[in-house]
């Protein structure tokens, strides 16, 4: 059987749609479940829009989503370059023997004459007026320098149809077409070109990308055939929308990978999320690897219809990779948010990262979260007062001195030693431990909830800083 091979083919725009992500996983997944290779090919024949530093956002994004190719321009392959811009000769080559074979022609139409094919609800389609140039007319035009273009040419009447994976039988009336350019006057191809010539040329056997070429895919299919090359297999992917009627969108500023990156999301959690939004696993399961992705992956999984982007749920399945995530690695990744805090200076944030790692969803949550360690915030004393602990500010004002005297008198600030002794100051006050820690916790953090006990807050403020608020506390009652 002929061995797989899917691409993903990115314009380097200087950012990574998770559009795209998504498009490069499902082509990852179908390939490596079925033990084919997975190719990068930068589609950069729009010099215009060309944006510096754009291949770099492309590798690293895929490279740290674990999505590592075979193939492509900064790790070679049999079938490169894999950068098209470096491929300009030969489309040329290709599209002259289309010339040849009927599927296109030059045309040398200026700007105003395609202008005034306008019509007045401001469409334009050409009219196929330089097909009745001959080959030596046309060729005798070029040598005396006139720009010209080549445009494919498609057939007036019929209809046209393939077979999608996802979207079944495509069929789509020729008239519906227009003879697009496949060489511009610089001599590039347009991505209408180019992606046929180079699907074939890189032996991608199966092409999956968005459904915004389903309709165009017919033209792609024209060109196959004059060639005498065997067509793909297409499997077009549903769109992901931001609500019912918007489209996910970098304009909206919910569609950039590095910006979920800066927000604070992990990069697994991401790709985790990504390839949730259009495909369900046969076992239903939601957290999983892309190692686990790649056994699982399945077309009949994926849905025709589109799916709506919920970052809650992203939220929900970040907080779950925060979770899992062992202490020193957690530690790692947090530490640049860490630095946004001034708890950074003042604390050892190993601790801190050990009480903040289940209590955070995504990790610019954190300066937020700790804030209480820097500063404590004014609080009521109606704070005290909790009914189901049973405590209030009677109790706060009973307690807290003596409390006070025993923190005062303990030598070793950790939680381990300071749960010990508390727990046995409430004993001796004749009211319960936790009773003794909300109260406790509230004088120190001014906060109802934190994240970690009272000890552990104990344990990181450290014996300085804990007697003076605990003293402030007791003044302020
Ligand atoms: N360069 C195209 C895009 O970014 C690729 C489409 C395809 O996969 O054929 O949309």
């Amino acid at each position: 059987m002929e061995k797989v091979r899917t691409r993903f083919a990115p314009s380097p725009t200087g950012f990574m749609h998770l559009g795209g992500l998504r498009t490069a996983l499902y082509a990852y997944l179908f390939a490596k479940h079925n033990d084919g290779d997975f190719i990068l090919r930068i589609e950069d024949t729009d010099r215009e829009r060309f944006v510096e530093g754009a291949l770099d956002v492309i590798y690293s994004s895929l490279k740290c989503s674990g999505l590592n190719y075979d193939e492509g321009p900064d790790v070679g392959g049999d079938y490169g370059p894999y950068t098209q811009s470096e491929r300009k000769d030969m489309y040329l080559d290709y599209a002259k023997k289309l010339i040849d074979l009927g599927g296109a022609y030059y045309c040398f139409c200026s700007k105003e004459r395609l202008e005034s094919l306008t019509d007045e609800n401001g469409n334009r389609k050409y009219d196929k007026h330089c097909l009745k140039i001959s080959k030596e007319e046309a060729e005798r035009r070029i040598a005396n320098g006139e720009s010209y273009v080549i445009r494919q040419n498609i057939p007036t009447e019929g209809t046209s149809s393939y077979e999608d994976l996802i979207y079944g039988t495509i069929e789509v009336d020729y008239s519906d077409l227009e003879d697009n350019i496949l060489i511009k006057s610089d001599g590039m191809p347009t991505y209408n070109f180019a992606n046929v010539i180079d699907d074939h040329l890189m032996k991608i056997s199966h092409v999956i990308r968005g459904t915004e070429y389903l309709s165009s895919t017919p033209k792609y299919n024209l060109m196959y055939d004059a060639f005498g090359w065997k067509r793909p297999v297409y499997i077009h992917l549903p769109t992901i929308m931001k609500d019912a009627t918007r489209k996910l969108s970098k304009r909206y500023g919910d569609a950039n990978f590095d910006d979920f990156i800066s927000k604070g999301y992990i990069e697994e959690a991401i790709i985790n999320y990504v390839a949730l939004l259009g495909w369900c696993p046969k076992n239903n399961a939601e957290k999983m690897t892309v190692p686990e992705m790649v056994e699982l992956f399945d077309l009949t999984g994926i849905s025709k219809s589109p799916s709506i982007f919920d970052e809650v749920k992203l939220r929900w399945l970040n907080s779950e990779y925060l979770k899992a995530m062992d202490d020193e690695e957690f530690l790692k990744r947090a530490t640049p948010f860490f630095e946004k805090s001034e708890v950074f200076k003042l604390y050892d944030v190993r601790k801190i990262a050990k009480i903040i790692k289940s209590r955070i969803e995504i990790l610019s949550d954190i300066p937020e979260k700790v804030f209480f360690l820097v500063s404590r915030p004014d609080f009521n004393e109606a704070l005290y007062e909790n009914k189901k602990q049973k405590t209030d500010s009677q109790l706060a004002k009973q307690i807290l001195p003596s409390v006070l005297t025993t923190l005062e008198q303990t030598p070793s600030f950790t939680n381990d030693e300071l749960f010990a002794t508390l727990s046995a100051k409430a004993e001796e006050l004749g009211i319960k431990s936790r009773q003794l820690f909300y109260v406790l916790r509230i004088a120190l953090t001014g906060l109802e909830v934190t994240p970690g006990g009272a000890t552990e807050i104990l344990d990181i403020l450290g014996k300085e800083e804990s007697i003076k608020r605990l003293k402030t506390a007791i003044e302020l009652l």
